[in-house]
């Protein structure tokens, strides 16, 4: 009877600390964890054969124990405006997905934190498939890595993560967070955190958590309403953390020399996106280093909602702007292969 094969563990996603001391396990000095994060991050091996700057014998040991795997590309929906929707299967079946958007000056990624949600905005399409588990260290790095490898995207090129993708981040926070240590570490993957932006719905107590890490992101909240009757009907996660106790969480945060927050505010037709509603938003932000960013809704029938009129915004945005708040029109990429903002939802196109 043979002996089934032994399950390798895969390293990706370890912190430095725990490559060194997984090094000093197996008889090496604690540098050479140092440099198997180093290869593994910054030169973004993924092969230990190719690890030249360790012995022979130690890469041999490690591909008998240890693999270094990305989540796989299942499917991937190229959009007309070039961005790319990528579908990842995870190890255990699970699927989430990544958003590639190019242009330029620089790349962005869409990254996923959970799969699934569990705030259940109203208009939104991930949270119609609720929430299954928090993702791992190892899969949120893996988004980067698989994407740009799949993109050819070069080390040196200006890369901006944003926590916007499938799942509220600030619920899974320390997998995210260990990933962005990783992520902006300049022996890591190198993406300096100005580049790096978390949003949230708004869950309270976390963002106070995140504040108190001087290795924090910049951060993004998703207001979406004036009132706290509109956000109690389209974010209930209102009903928990009211719009009172989210402004005063964001005074007190911590802003860093020129960093300010941004709010998030998706124009949902007859919902949100009244004159008098620009009125109250300049209330509600008064006194606080932002800027706010409106969404023309990206809807579907699936969802109750329609995206404001496009002269709509920018009558809403002309209101921000006068009031000293600056506000910019976000129109969402890869709408045509719902890519867009509040779209994902593991459906192919046309589904
Ligand atoms: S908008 Fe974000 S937080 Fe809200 S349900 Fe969708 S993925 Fe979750």
């Amino acid at each position: 009877m043979s002996t089934p094969a032994k399950k390798l563990q895969n390293l990706l996603g370890l912190s430095r600390d725990e490559l060194e001391h997984l090094a000093e396990g197996l008889g090496q000095p604690r540098f050479r964890g140092r440099q198997l994060y180093e290869a593994l991050y910054k030169q973004r091996a993924t092969d230990f054969q190719r690890m030249t700057n360790l012995s022979q014998a130690f890469r041999s040991e490690l591909a008998g124990r240890y693999l270094i795997a990305y989540p796989q590309i299942d499917r991937q929906f190229p959009s007309r405006d070039l961005a790319v929707r990528y579908l990842h299967r995870l190890e255990d079946g699970n699927s989430i997905e990544t958003v590639y958007m190019p242009d330029e000056t620089r790349t962005t990624l869409c990254l996923s934190s959970q799969v699934g949600c569990a705030v259940d905005c109203k208009f939104c399409f991930t949270a119609l498939l609720g929430v299954k588990r928090n993702l791992t260290s190892c899969e949120i790095i893996g988004q980067v890595l698989t994407v740009a490898a799949a993109q050819a995207i070069p080390h040196r090129a200006r890369l901006n993560l944003v926590f916007m993708g499938m799942g509220e981040p600030l619920l899974n926070l320390p997998a995210v967070m260990k990933a962005v240590h990783i992520i902006a570490d300049p022996n890591g993957l190198g993406v300096p955190l100005r580049r790096i932006t978390i949003s949230t719905a708004g869950i309270v107590p976390k963002i106070r958590e995140l504040a108190l890490d001087p290795m924090r992101p910049k951060l993004a909240v998703s207001l979406n309403a004036s009132t706290d009757a509109q956000r109690d009907a389209i974010m209930p996660i209102n009903r928990k953390y009211p719009l009172a106790q989210l402004l005063q969480v964001c005074r007190d945060y911590p802003l860093r020399p020129r960093e300010h927050l941004t709010f998030e505010y998706v124009m949902l037709d007859g919902v949100n996106d009244a004159d008098a509603d620009a009125r109250r938003v300049v209330k509600l932000l008064e006194g606080l280093r932002a800027k706010v960013n409106l969404i023309p809704y990206n809807g579907g029938p699936e969802l109750p909602f329609k995206s404001s009129p496009m002269r709509r915004v920018m009558a809403f945005q002309d209101i921000l702007v006068a009031r000293d708040i600056p506000a910019y029109i976000r129109v969402s990429r890869g709408q045509d292969v719902r890519a867009a903002c509040g779209q994902l939802s593991l459906a192919g196109v046309g589904d």
